[in-house]
């Protein structure tokens, strides 16, 4: 039939889920989909993953086979739908038995739009899929299968096998979690080597990021709020315990505040919970248990009382600020003390070099010398050209040099290395390093070893990370997170991209250092003469009461 309806699925979108316009890269998304192709998209935190398998599903024939890791975020989901006229159900092991078959009935009647599945419930359903019309696949969450990742789950293996059992069926895959490795192993494991891979901005804006050091942070924390009375807020530590203490200071000065943590009973957290969705409680102080699938629109700060243990936990957290796009203030503190303390945490884990990998980029990317955004987007595999403006780098920044020679020099010996070696390697080889894993594998043979022997080796690393900082570099964590070159590399090594390094602290206090020993020359030369003179004057060696030695000691 000859139809001349525009946009079917803009009228979708409106009638059901009441919206004008799509967010970005959902379009594009939902028409790969509809296009019966497997697709990948990876979305940040309310980036509104769920539309792009919803409304492909309402548009399609059959039912959408939606498959979640949580159960308590099912309901939800469901509710909402039915909520907008659409047929939802879920599926999982916390149902009872009547009403577990009840929906298998609707499913096998096709009454159903959308069932969400638990991945472990899935076998009990492969018998009825195998005889019903199903629309789609949606695999939420889609990094927990990869062992890789910071929330793995074994029952998601099983959906290896879904691909080969369905191949006709479009597969959508969505995550938060974007680093190339993981994504990999996604379509990998999945069997989707042809599947679209969408990937949607993690910018937002409108947080303004800040990393402080963490000396006095209960004052510092105590200042801040004074500044934002009446805004909600959370305030994220490490331990339970932390977040005990630092809501009764924060009590004791006269804000509401409840401290929320795994250790409490699950109706006490729902029932804080509840009291920051309506304002009640303004103050969160919790641990990183607090958070998943809240969609609050007006918190308007999130402060890391300490450092997270990576990039992705840290973005998720400050994400639940300023989700209505109006300006939101985050404060990262950071000590090293905690860095400490997380590396005791991730040793002896299954997946310890993994995980130790990511604490380093996020206590790089709090090390950071240049626009922190784009160490955050960098991190992502986004890379922006222009800084942001809105963090306390670009508030402040440190003094800058052209930085182009050396860029050029550490990114040629990642491509001579042929992006196999991780950091330590690359200084080595540029740093003409003798040591013999250098020789084990010939390298002092290549052309770029002992290319930068003149900039000392901790210069040389912070240098590096900057340059990771900037996008210019990844790190593949996957495997003892080697170093890859972005498309920015390419550009610095081919186009004569100019790159600004910031000037180390090293360096910026060499003029003092140069001024004290200047001062300390002349205090010599004085008090030499001085001695000179006097022994001049009482004709007796013997007066002299200042040696060298001594002088040395005055000094300090
Ligand atoms: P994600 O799963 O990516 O974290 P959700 O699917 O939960 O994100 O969506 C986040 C929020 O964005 C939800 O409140 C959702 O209703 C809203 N949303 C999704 N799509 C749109 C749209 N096209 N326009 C406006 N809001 C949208
Ligand atoms: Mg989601």
């Amino acid at each position: 039939m000859e139809t001349t309806t525009q946009h079917p699925i803009f009228d979708l979108l409106k009638t059901h889920f009441g919206y004008d316009q799509f967010l970005p890269n959902q379009e594009e998304i939902i028409n790969n989909v509809l296009d019966q192709k497997d697709t990948i998209a990876i979305m940040p935190t309310g980036g509104g993953k769920s539309l792009c398998y919803q409304l492909p599903a309402l548009a399609l024939d059959g039912t959408a086979i939606v498959i979640s890791p949580l159960i308590a975020l099912m309901k939800d989901q469901v509710d909402a739908l039915k909520a907008n006229g659409i047929s939802a159900a879920f599926f999982n092991s916390s149902q009872p038995y009547e009403a577990q078959q009840q929906i298998l009935k609707n499913l096998q009647n096709g009454e159903l739009k959308l069932l969400y599945v638990a991945p472990e419930s899935l076998p009990q359903l492969n018998f009825i899929l195998n005889s019903i019309k199903i629309s789609l696949f949606a695999i939420d969450e889609a990094h927990c299968i990869s062992t890789w990742g910071h929330d793995f789950r074994p029952a998601y293996t099983q959906l290896k096998s879904l691909k080969e059992q369905f191949p006709k069926i479009p597969l959508i895959a969505l995550t938060a979690t974007a680093d190339r490795a993981t994504r990999e192993d996604i379509a990998n494991q999945l069997t989707i080597p042809n599947a679209k891979i969408f990937i949607a901005s993690f910018d937002r804006p409108n947080l303004y990021l800040d990393v402080r050091p963490g000396q006095n942070r209960n004052k510092q924390i105590l200042d801040f709020l004074k500044r934002h009375r009446d805004e909600n807020g959370i305030i994220y530590c490490l331990s339970r315990k932390s977040t005990e203490k630092l809501a009764a200071t924060l009590s004791a000065n006269g804000y509401r505040t409840e401290a929320y943590h795994a250790g409490l009973t699950s109706e006490e957290r729902t029932q804080i919970q509840e009291n920051f969705l309506n304002d009640s409680t303004p103050i969160i102080v919790a641990t990183i248990a607090f958070g998943m699938g809240i969609d609050k629109s007006n918190v308007r700060w999130v402060i890391h009382y300490n450092m997270p243990k990576n990039i992705d936990g840290y973005y998720q957290e400050i994400g639940r600020s300023g989700r209505d796009g109006s300006p939101a203030d985050t404060i990262l503190f950071y000590s090293f003390a905690d860095v400490i303390m997380l590396r005791k945490f991730a040793e002896g884990s299954e997946t310890e070099t993994y995980q130790l990998a990511k604490l380093e980029r996020m206590q790089q990317y709090a090390e950071a010398l240049s626009c922190r955004r784009k160490a955050l987007l960098g991190y992502f595999g986004e890379h922006i050209t222009e800084d942001c403006g809105n963090c306390d780098i670009c508030k402040t920044p440190p003094k800058y040099f052209d930085g182009t020679l050396i860029a050029q020099k550490v990114c040629s010996a990642v491509a001579r290395l042929q992006e196999q070696e991780a950091l330590g390697m690359v200084l080595d080889v540029l740093r003409g390093s003798q040591n013999a894993q250098v020789f084990d594998k010939g390298y002092q043979r290549l052309k770029t070893f002992g290319a930068a022997k003149d900039i000392p080796w901790r210069d040389l690393q912070q240098y590096a990370i900057q340059l990771l900082n900037q996008g210019v570099l990844q790190i593949y964590f996957h495997e003892n997170g080697r170093l890859l070159l972005t498309p920015l590399a390419k550009k610095v090594l081919f186009e004569e991209k100019k790159v600004r390094l910031a000037n180390l602290l090293q360096e910026k206090e060499q003029p003092a250092i140069e001024k004290v020993k200047r001062k300390r020359a002349e205090l010599f030369h004085k008090l030499r003469q001085l001695r000179l003179k006097l022994a001049q004057e009482i004709n007796k060696p013997a007066f002299v009461v200042f040696s060298d030695a001594t002088l040395e000691d005055m000094e300090h």
